[in-house]
């Protein structure tokens, strides 16, 4: 399975990678995971896309798929993936595809998980990470709305729309069964 999740800051795309990584048996690669951990290792990568993450603004996408290309060259993503938090620009989106195609490989679903702003804020405050300060969060809002958001329309034929108001389980089994309810085939009929 090779799942795409997109959604705006707060809206628990991290939880739900999680659990489904585990209820699918595949890798869990979050781009901010992997900026973060660079930054706090101090590698060149990191010490680059440390100033966009302070500002909450988005790494460039040549570095951002770069960094992408080398994760899904390691074994566990060769059959599948839940990629949480990236393609978050249409150059990305296009870069990923680039990637799949030399693969030969196919994404399943690009899952978008939905919640009002303040809602949002209010979660991504409460969790207190140190690049959450008010400014920082609403303007990774603003840069979902965007930079984002276009990747609605362009996944418009892989896209399921998920209410992320409620118990992470609940819209993880809802996910789940919205998976198996609507095959790949089904959802690219019509293309
Ligand atoms: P996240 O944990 O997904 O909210 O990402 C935290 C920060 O990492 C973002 O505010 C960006 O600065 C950076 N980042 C994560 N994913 C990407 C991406 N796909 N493209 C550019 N920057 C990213």
């Amino acid at each position: 399975m090779r799942l795409v999740l997109i959604g705006p800051p707060g809206a628990g795309k991290g939880t739900q990678a999680a659990m489904l990584s585990s209820a699918l048996g595949v890798p869990h690669i979050s781009t901010g995971d992997l900026f973060r951990r660079h930054r706090d290792l101090g590698t060149p990568l990191g010490r680059e896309a440390e100033r966009y993450l302070d500002a909450g603004e988005l790494v460039p996408d040549a570095v951002t798929v770069g960094m992408v290309r080398l994760r899904l060259d390691e074994p566990d993503a060769r059959h599948g993936f839940i990629l949480d938090g990236f393609p978050r620009t249409v150059p990305q989106a296009d870069g990923l595809a680039l990637l799949l195609d030399e693969s030969a490989v196919k994404l399943d679903a690009v899952v978008e998980f939905t919640a009002p702003e303040d809602v949002l804020v209010g979660r991504l405050l409460a969790r207190g990470r140190p690049d959450d300060t008010e400014d920082v969060v609403r303007n990774r809002q603003h840069v979902y709305r965007r930079d984002t958001a276009p990747l609605l329309a362009y996944y418009a034929d892989l896209l399921l729309s998920v209410d992320a108001v409620g118990g992470a389980e609940e819209i993880a089994d809802e996910v789940l069964t919205r998976l198996q309810a609507a095959p790949q085939s089904e959802r690219r009929r019509g293309r």
